[in-house]
């Protein structure tokens, strides 16, 4: 069984890696794709919902001047200016989520801001840099030597790592300056909204309602309303790519199990749920895609356990060198090479493999 595309226009932009024009997907519901400088993703759905006389947004999406225009012309082709915004919801904490939250709220500092605690959580530990946003560990650690990642290749990893006073240590790569990014996040406002698993944002007219889904992030919630089957499912469902896991703050510790745990919760959703996910295109089959992604992660846990015992070197990056990549681990640079032995550690904590961290990795 195969997922079915609800927006031919969606998915041939998808298809093209091309930006979509501004689309009504249901009643006052539009999605608005906000451009990613430099990735591959090539945008962010923003979902504009009418709320009373204005809208709510949830995941304004990427930080810049276009990303600003891109979506402020598109309010206002919808009739809406920064001052109609009545609220922002976020699905997690990314950047390519959130960076745009801070302008908006800059230009109209009357609209509420709500996202899971775990999330906001993970914002402020950012700044004050007391843990590495990719690993969740010591930003002193040296996860790639922990990692058993060959020396020639630790700048690599080590960059993606939150740098201290030292300034900058950033590779130019898909995952941006971090630098830029914590400042700019240092004005999110500090009466955010707590949601909570089962919270309604607090609209005007018609009614949202959070789920907490916990592994892409772990703040990470999904938007469901119930009037007319729509599921908002931020990165935790993606039509085509499956969401990175552990890549977040603490998230080697529990990150796979909470998110298969996730993608048994929306289980209780109705099949013909219409999915509105922040990549991709919109679509039918949510129960067929939540098992393509279930089985994806057996497969990864079944290859973990094959490369275990055929091989000796059990750190992270001797595992993940065994396994299947699709454009083959060798052209894994990076932001790519952290993000797969990111996925790598998640596998194995899960499998409850020792991953050479130790007492370096909270448990839990
Ligand atoms: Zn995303």
């Amino acid at each position: 069984m195969a997922i079915e595309t609800l927006s031919s226009a969606q998915s041939a932009a998808w298809k093209d890696r091309v930006l979509p024009a501004v689309e009504k997907v249901a009643e006052g519901v539009w999605a608005i794709p906000v451009p990613i400088p430099n990735n591959p993703l090539v945008y962010t759905y923003c979902y504009g919902i009418a709320d009373g006389s204005g809208l709510i947004l949830i995941d304004p999406g990427w930080d810049g001047k276009d990303q600003y225009l891109a979506l402020t012309s598109a309010l206002e082709s919808l009739g809406f200016t920064v001052a109609n915004v009545h609220g922002i919801a976020i699905t997690h904490y990314h950047r390519d989520h959130i960076g745009l939250v801070p302008a908006l709220l800059h230009k109209n500092p009357d609209m509420w801001v709500a996202m899971h605690g775990e999330d906001l959580r993970s914002i402020k530990q950012f700044f004050s840099q007391s843990v590495d946003l990719g690993t969740g560990v010591d930003p002193s650690i040296n996860i790639a030597r922990a990692y058993g990642v060959p020396e020639d290749r630790w700048a690599e990893v080590e960059s993606l790592q939150v740098s201290g006073k030292n300034g900058s240590k950033n590779a130019k790569g898909s995952a941006g300056s971090k630098n830029d990014f914590a400042l700019l996040m240092s004005s999110m406002p500090e009466t955010v909204t707590i949601l909570d698993d089962g919270s309604q944002l607090p609209m005007e007219s018609g009614a949202l309602r959070a789920l907490w889904t916990p592994g892409h992030t772990y703040g990470h919630s999904v938007f469901v309303r119930d009037e007319d089957q729509l599921l908002f499912s931020g990165d935790h469902v993606l039509p085509t790519i499956t969401p990175n896991i552990g890549l977040d703050s603490g998230a080697i510790t529990h990150s796979l199990g909470d998110y298969l745990g996730s993608l048994d919760k929306i289980g209780n959703l109705d099949a013909d749920v219409s999915v509105l996910p922040a990549h991709g295109f919109r679509f039918h089959g949510l129960h067929d895609r939540r098992r393509e992604l279930i089985d994806h992660h057996r497969q990864r846990l079944n290859e973990i356990t094959e490369r275990m015992e055929a091989t000796d070197d059990h750190s992270v990056y001797s595992i993940a060198q065994g396994l299947h990549w699709s454009r083959g681990f060798d052209s894994l640079r990076n932001f790519n090479l952290f993000a797969a032995l990111a996925e790598t550690a998640a596998h194995m904590h899960y499998l409850d493999i020792d991953l050479g961290v130790g007492s370096l990795v909270p448990q839990g």
